[in-house]
Formats: C-alpha cells, structure tokens, sequence
C-alpha cells in the first residue's frame, strides 16, 4: 500500500501545464489569463452623468429656485454633444457625456423634468453625480494579470476595455472512458445484473467542472481489444473507471499491465485501488468504478492536476474547519474521506461508509477527511472538510 501523498506525487507528475492560445473572449469564461494585459482605454473613457437629470453650472443654479432654458437633449450614446452656455441646462441620462461647459448634475427628482424649460428646485455643488473619466481604471495601467481566473467580474472588465480576444492556457482534453460489462445506457431497460452508467457522466461533468473539456465513450465491455479500441491518444489525459481491483475481469489492469500502467492500492477509503502511468505517451488514470470511489478518487488525484494544467493559481478545493455533528470511526492506517453536510461550523455525516451509496453522495456538500492515524473522533471534534460547492 502506498500512502496518499504518493498517488498525488504520481499523478502531478504525469501532467505538463498545457500551452498558451488566443481565444475570443466570449469562450475564455473559467480558464486562466496567460499574459498581462495593460488597458488599452480608460474607464469610464469620458466624463459621464451617474443619474437622470440636467447638466448645468453649478453658479447657475446657486440661487435655485431658478428656472433655466432647457437648450439640449443628451441621451446615452450620443456622440455629438454641444457645449453648455452660461445660463442654459441640457437634459441628460446615465452615461452620457457631460458636455463642455457644464460643472454638474442637477438629479431629474430635484426639479420639474421640464423638456423646453427647466425649473430646479434646489442648488448642487460642483461635480455632483459626474463619474470623471479615469477614476475607475487608467488607460495604460496593469489591468488583468498573467494567473487570474476569468471569472464573470474579470470578464466584465475585459469586456469594458473592448478587449476581443485573450490569450489563455488552453482547456485539458480528458477521455472518459467507463467499463464494465453490466453497463448500459439510459433510456434502455435493465435486466437484472445490469445497471446504468453513472460514472461516465458523473466523471466528464467533474472534468468539465474542474475547467478541462470532457469526450466521452459510451460504457466499454470488460474484454480487452474492446477497451483498447476505445482509446485514443489525442488527449491530455485518459481517465478510466472501474476494472482495477482485485478481481478476475479487471479489464483496464489487463490491457494496460502490458503498457506500463502502474497499478497500486493507496492507503485511503473509499479508493484504495488505482492505477497510473502512460498509454502510448499519453498520461492515463485509473479510478476503481464504485461511484463514490471514483469520484473522491476524482476530488484527490485529479482535479488539482488538471487545474494545475490550465494554469489555476490555486488548485484544491476550499478546505474548512468544522465541529462532528457525531461520532465518527475511520479504519486505522488509511485516510477516510466521509461524505457530509456542513453548515454554520457543524459537519455532519450523510451516508455509511459504503462506496456505491450515490444518493447520499449527491445530497453532500463536502468531503471529510479523516486523517491517517484517526480511529474513534468524538462528537465535537474539529475536523477539516473539503468544499465541494
Ligand atoms: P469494478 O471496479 O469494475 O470492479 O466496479 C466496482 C463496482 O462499481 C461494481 O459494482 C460496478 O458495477 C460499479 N461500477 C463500475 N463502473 C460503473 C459505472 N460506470 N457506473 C456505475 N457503476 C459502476
Ligand atoms: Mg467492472
């Protein structure tokens, strides 16, 4: 048995951190920014009116009461402003530029909303309600930093410079290939001894989630040119699940013993048996195909690996402290990840230990991980979990 540390060390080391390519900006949501991008513009680029409402000079309005000649209509968009005369008002809207000659916004609510003439109700000092050009970001400064994940606010600023196109660390592309010879796909009807594929889909979707792109094969039968055939080495990764432990028909330890697939048990539960090394050149890792196995599998020795590839900062999942909301016994020697809910500091277990237990699964929110040397934790025990939100 090796320890778990080993398996991540194993598994880091079969993936490289894949290249760098221009994407239009639209397709680059969750990847990683793989230069540093100056602003090519300020933000806001002009003066601009933050409400509803009059420009006019403040010196003006002093004595308001005042009616003043309303002598422009200014509208967002419109790119011909005229300049403001001493004693004159413009009607003006969110966004639009302030014109020359005006020093402030007189909101519409502080006066009659006159169209032709314009009676303001109340005096407003300079620069009131006017969003200077520059006061958001500089044209030239240091925008968005090689590293930073294209979150939707990221974008949102990306956007607002007219950026079109970001060179980023392309997406992983990972095979999911499910085997087992009781596999068959939704929508036909079970036979007893046979059940539905869960695991090809639960696994591409965790790819995807972790920013990799995911093609999948249909679930392979446990005969080995079967299971060849199904792979393809055009990938970054091959990720198979099931045909690893210690039975006869171990379909992915037959055909890839012969191709230096290392196959292992690692001291952990759910999980213990996997396997990893290279098919023809092309990094492969082997989950065992109980869901729950696989997909904690999934959490520990794959995804930091794949965000690591594309270029994430951070690579693991949030990780909390919490209180036992009751006790908990985890087998001596192995790192135990339980299944919980957290919430408020309280995590509770959901679930048995049991590795096909998918309903308690999906109703989790974290991982528990129980460390190595832990047998009997009282309720009460701080304990650290591992946000799956
Ligand atoms: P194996 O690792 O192939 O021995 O499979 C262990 C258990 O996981 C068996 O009960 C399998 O039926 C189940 N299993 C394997 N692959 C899948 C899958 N793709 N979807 C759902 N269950 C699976
Ligand atoms: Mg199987």
């Amino acid at each position: 048995m090796i320890p778990v540390h080993q398996h991540e060390q194993n598994v880091a080391a079969l993936l490289g951190r894949t290249e760098r390519v221009r994407l239009p900006i639209a397709e680059t949501l969750g990847m990683v920014l793989a230069e540093d991008v100056r602003a090519p513009i300020a933000l806001p680029s002009f003066d601009n009116s933050a409400m509803d409402g009059y420009a006019v000079r403040a010196a003006d309005i002093a004595a308001a009461p005042v009616e003043l000649p309303v002598t422009a209509d200014i509208p967002a968009g419109r790119t011909d402003v005229p300049t403001l005369e001493p004693g004159t008002a413009h009607r003006i809207m969110t966004g639009a530029p302030v014109p020359q000659g005006a020093d402030t916004i007189v909101q519409v609510e502080r006066t009659d909303a006159g169209t032709e003439r314009v009676l303001v109700r109340e005096a407003v000092p300079v620069d009131t309600h006017i969003r200077r050009a520059g006061e958001d970001v500089t044209a030239g400064a240091d925008a968005l930093a090689a590293g930073t994940e294209l979150t939707p606010s990221v974008l949102g600023l990306a956007g607002a410079l007219g950026l079109a196109d970001l060179s980023v660390y392309r997406r992983p592309r990972v095979l999911v290939v499910s085997t087992g010879s009781e596999l068959v796909p939704a929508g036909t009807s079970l036979r007893t001894g046979q059940i539905y594929d869960s695991n090809g889909l639960m696994l591409a979707s965790a790819v995807r989630e972790a920013g990799a792109e995911a093609l999948t094969v249909h679930a392979v039968a446990d005969e080995v040119p079967a299971f060849l055939a199904a792979l393809r080495t055009d990938v970054d990764l091959i990720l198979t699940s099931g045909g690893v432990s210690a039975g006869a028909y171990e379909v992915v330890k037959d055909a890839l013993t012969a191709e230096g697939v290392t196959f292992t048990k690692v001291a952990m539960q759910p999980g213990g048996p996997q396997g990893a090394g290279r098919y023809r050149g092309v990094p492969v890792v082997t989950l065992p195909g109980n869901p729950v196995s696989s997909l904690v599998s999934f959490e520990v020795f794959v995804r930091p690996v794949l965000r690591a590839a594309a270029g994430h900062p951070v690579t693991t999942r949030l990780r909390l402290t919490a209180r036992l909301a009751g006790d908990l016994s985890s087998p001596a020697g192995k790192r135990q990840y339980r299944r919980g809910i957290h919430r408020d500091g309280t995590v509770r277990v959901v679930g048995g230990p049991g590795s096909h237990l998918l309903g308690a699964l999906a109703s989790a929110n974290c991982l528990l991980e129980v460390p190595e040397e832990a047998e009997h934790l009282p309720a009460g025990t701080e304990i650290t979990c591992l946000d799956l939100r």
